[in-house]
């Protein structure tokens, strides 16, 4: 009899590189989210070994003696071949990331750093739950490529509206739903979601009380085992550059 594949997440470190690179292309996927490719000869052996890792950005002060900026964002796909990344970009409003995002023109610069390290979570689950906002809509998308084929999924995308959909890979056993925020929450989605038969993990970003309630509900009232869960939060409504993984 074959042995079942461990279905014990890995945690891997990468030799941390800061990056120069410019803006190759804008694309604008939907009315709040662009995409943006960034180039450069610094991408040649660029890492990034889960759809859970992130790079810091660091963004431009306005003045040249002031410090830059820095916030956190999914590696969407690279290609060391063409010396490629890319980053897709929630434009929310204020803040120097959204604001830099909305303004992105060819031949603009951009540093990056990292991914420090990776965190990654098997495909070999028998099923797969994603859930998040529009920040974890890049991350869901690399993910739903790399499960394509090989697992089943379930993916909960919380939205302002319809126009904020964005294409994401379909196929048999990948169902995606979409909410729209005037008509329910991500945490209700959840509650209605009847568990998955089978060995399943859970993976969960966006706003951070959201996430937590998610966790909280998923533990608590679920039953669902921690180590199944991977829970962050991905910013914070009124404050700025938050990043944390929710464990208890
Ligand atoms: C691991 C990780 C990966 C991430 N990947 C992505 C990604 O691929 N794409 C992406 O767009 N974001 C991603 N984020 C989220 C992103 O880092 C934050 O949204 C960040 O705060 C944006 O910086 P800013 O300069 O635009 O706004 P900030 O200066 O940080 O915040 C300004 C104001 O905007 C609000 N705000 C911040 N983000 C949002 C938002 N998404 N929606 C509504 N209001 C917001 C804040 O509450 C604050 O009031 C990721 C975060 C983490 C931790």
């Amino acid at each position: 009899m074959t042995e079942r594949p461990t279905l014990e997440v890995q945690r891997v470190r990468h030799e941390v590189k800061r990056r120069s690179l410019q803006v190759r292309k804008v694309t604008r996927l939907a009315p709040r989210m662009v995409r943006v490719t960034l180039g450069g000869d610094d991408m040649e052996d660029f890492v990034s070994a889960s759809f859970d890792d992130h790079v810091k950005v660091f963004f431009p002060a306005s003045t040249p003696d002031a410090e830059p900026a820095k916030r956190d964002f999914t590696p969407r796909r690279y290609d060391n071949a063409r010396r490629e990344l890319e980053i897709e970009f929630v434009l929310h409003g204020e803040g120097p990331a959204t604001e830099w995002a909305a303004a992105a023109q060819v031949g603009d610069a951009l540093e990056i750093g990292g991914p420090r390290g990776s965190f990654v979570i098997p495909v070999e689950f028998d099923h797969h739950v994603l859930l998040g906002d529009e920040s974890a809509l890049p991350a869901i998308a690399r993910r739903l490529e790399e499960l394509a084929g090989r697992a089943r999924v379930t993916a909960l995308v919380e939205v302002d509206g319809d126009a904020d959909r964005v294409a994401l890979p379909q196929g048999e056993g990948l169902a995606v739903h979409w909410i729209s925020r005037q008509q329910g929450s991500l945490l209700d989605a959840v509650r209605a979601l009847p568990l998955p038969a089978g060995e399943t993990y859970y993976w969960a970003a966006g706003e951070s009380a959201a996430v937590r309630a998610i966790h909280q509900h998923l533990v608590h009232e679920r039953g669902v085992d921690k180590k199944r869960i991977r829970a962050s939060s991905y910013w914070r409504r009124g404050a700025v550059a938050v990043h944390e993984t929710f464990e208890e």
